[in-house]
């Protein structure tokens, strides 16, 4: 995305991919493939270029998805705000793309890590959603067992201070909602306790959005290699493999917000690949 953002369209809706920026995370592959096979891993990364001995540093993307039904524009996260130096972008690129940020209706938030809701501040007027069970996880001392004292401390204080502004705010859905016709927020648990997905069709085109259930791309082919942040890593397996088999079933055009392109999930022998859109 050269100009930090994209337009495409799904049936009759008109789609937009709007970088919010990047962010580097150091020791890449103990955070999001701990406990894979080295020499699994290291066949795996090769195929992206990368050699596991010589990766300090991933640089995620960070990509917010507009959807603008021609009734409604309805936004999925909201990126980093000001907290981070390379990232905070979005309402940049949003007007860059031609799209006030005040014409947002709604705003969906997959979970509530501080990559997702950082941004959540500069829609002032648009409706928030979020589930219920993502709320309560994180304003009721949240444990993060599997991440080190000190991330975990960071993190939490971080979530906690983005969201109680918002408190009184965010609409808390206990259930899969349809937002707009053929627009729906469904449950995808597991990366977070309450974390969502989308699936958006018409004139039998699909878009499925996974906001974090696939953070990089060799989960793909690699489901059950879940990420340290995974906060249910067995929950976040079948999750993401029910959403990779429901994007191969349906031909989907695929998103998630750390993936770097468009794709289209294909199944293999052992299963599932995908390809840039
Ligand atoms: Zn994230």
């Amino acid at each position: 995305m050269k100009k930090g953002f994209l337009h495409f369209e799904i049936g009759g809706f008109r789609c937009t991919l709007i970088a919010d920026g990047k962010h580097a995370y150091p020791n890449p592959a103990g955070l999001l493939f701990p406990g894979a096979p080295v020499d699994e891993l290291a066949g795996e990364l090769a195929r992206h270029g990368i050699s596991p001995d010589n990766w300090p540093i991933w640089m995620s993307d960070y990509t917010c998805l507009l959807i603008d039904t021609g009734k409604q524009r309805i936004l999925l996260d909201t990126g980093a705000g000001d907290m981070l130096p390379d990232a905070g972008l979005l309402t940049k690129n949003m007007r860059a793309a031609g799209i006030a940020p005040a014409s947002v209706d709604c705003i969906l938030i997959s979970h509530a890590h501080p990559d997702h809701i950082g941004g959540a501040c500069l829609f002032p007027e648009a409706r928030i959603i979020m589930n219920r069970k993502e709320w309560r996880f994180w304003t009721q001392n949240p444990e993060l067992p599997r991440l080190p004292d000190e991330f975990s401390h960071l993190l939490t204080g971080m979530v906690t201070s983005l969201l109680a502004p918002l408190q009184g705010r965010i609409e808390l859905i206990d259930s899969d909602t349809e937002i707009a016709p053929g627009v729906n927020f469904f449950e995808a648990r597991g990366h977070t306790p309450g974390h969502m997905a989308l699936h958006a069709a018409s004139s039998g085109n699909h878009l499925i959005y996974v906001g974090d259930a696939v953070i990089h791309e060799a989960h793909i082919r690699n489901t059950h290699w879940s990420p340290l942040v995974d906060v249910l890593p067995d929950k976040s397996v079948r999750t993401r493999t029910r959403l990779l088999t429901q994007a191969a079933d349906t031909n989907a055009v695929f998103f998630g917000f750390h993936l770097p392109h468009l794709g289209r999930i294909s199944r293999t022998d052992t299963g599932f690949d995908w390809k840039q859109r």
